[in-house]
């Protein structure tokens, strides 16, 4: 086991079990709660007294400091079994409480040495489940602490993301590309209190009409904008956002229709997208529904839109009027009647690349 080259600065502390019990697998994101240095970060862990340490810090400045080397087990997480396993790297704060904001060339740096942890120690890929089952955790998966913080909590999946992206050697797939924009989920299934943003399921929201609201699909897909509406219908298997004031305003200027929103341990991400969850795979195509065929014959009539897609790419515009296309082994029929054909003739040209997975019944066109 090695230790980072990127590594500016090394205290190393007494407070750790040489060597680890277990083999490196996960990555454990610390916040300091104040705006040390990485010197200062190596005189907290200095004492045996604190009986606490971590492998790595980051100060606000993107210097990196070592504390406990990689082949030890750093006292951090509140948990022996989680850190035998896991790198934890303690991330200094450029601002406080409530939020203790992380700076960008402290978070740059942090994406930079998950990279080079994982690349290191043969983790293919980080996993952020938003439990501990993932290998990519957080302190209060462990204790009651703030730890991480709201800000740097609310950019674990961005974190993730955004080493992935690196360990697969900068191939970036749409709609990862797009940076995600976050908003704190207030609650789920309470009354919506002054700017507040709360998640509803069930069959209705039950709110009155001073509000902005939005029903998000049971593949995270925003099935409409948001409205100035109150009471919606929830989706089946789905939700809707509701927002009041402040937080009605950020879901109006920030999910479209298409859009992927997804909740994540107390935060609403919504990342740009141009997606919409099929009505059937292989199927008799209804009034108003969109069916991916993979096989045969559409058995369509000639009243919608239908549109091939070969590896992964729209052979032509979706065009009205055919029905009954041959599917050819391997690739896909989009066939759509009614509005769904008409937003397949809007979204679908000539080239357009969709991708369509029949697992979940959802297609993402990519722009
Ligand atoms: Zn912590």
């Amino acid at each position: 086991m090695s230790n980072s080259s990127l590594v500016n600065y090394t205290k190393i502390s007494p407070n750790s079990n040489n060597p680890r019990n277990n083999t490196i697998k996960k990555i454990t994101i610390h916040h300091c709660a104040g705006n040390a240095s990485v010197e200062t970060i190596g005189n907290i862990f200095a004492p045996t007294s604190r009986q606490a340490s971590a492998n790595y810090g980051i100060g606000s400045d993107g210097r990196v400091g070592m504390y406990v080397e990689e082949k030890n087990r750093a006292w951090t997480s509140s948990n022996a079994e989680n850190d035998h396993q896991a790198i934890t790297i303690e991330v200094a704060n450029d601002g406080g409480a409530p939020d203790w904001h992380v700076s960008d060339a402290a978070m740059a740096k942090l994406i930079q040495l998950c990279v080079d942890i994982c690349k290191r120690n043969g983790i293919a890929k980080l996993h952020y489940t938003g439990d501990a089952s993932g290998n990519l955790t957080r302190h209060n998966m462990f204790a009651a602490t703030t730890c991480p913080g709201p800000y740097l909590q609310g950019k674990f999946p961005y974190i993730a993301s955004e080493v992935n992206k690196q360990l697969q050697g900068g191939t970036v797939e749409e709609p990862e590309k797009v940076e995600a924009v976050y908003h704190i989920l207030d609650g789920t299934n309470v009354g919506r209190g002054t700017d507040k943003l709360i998640r509803y399921t069930g069959t209705s929201t039950g709110t009155n009409e001073y509000g902005f609201e939005v029903p998000i699909d049971r593949n995270g897909i925003a099935v409409t904008g948001v409205r100035y509406v109150g009471n919606s219908p929830i989706p089946v298997g789905g939700y809707v956002l509701s927002g009041h004031g402040e937080a009605g305003k950020w879901l109006y200027a920030n999910i479209n229709e298409g859009d992927l929103v997804g909740v994540y341990d107390g935060w609403v991400k919504v990342q740009k997208a141009c997606c919409r969850t099929l009505d059937g795979v292989d199927t008799g195509r209804g009034t108003n529904q969109l069916i991916a065929y993979t096989k045969g014959r559409t058995g369509t009539n000639a009243y919608g839109f239908e549109v091939c897609i070969v590896d992964g790419v729209a052979t032509s515009d979706a065009i009205y009027g055919n029905g009954n296309i041959l599917v050819a082994e391997g690739t896909y029929v989009l066939s759509g009647h009614g509005t769904a054909g008409e937003w397949l003739y809007v979204h679908v040209k000539k080239g357009t690349r969709v991708e369509v997975n029949t697992q979940y019944g959802f297609i993402n066109v990519k722009k």
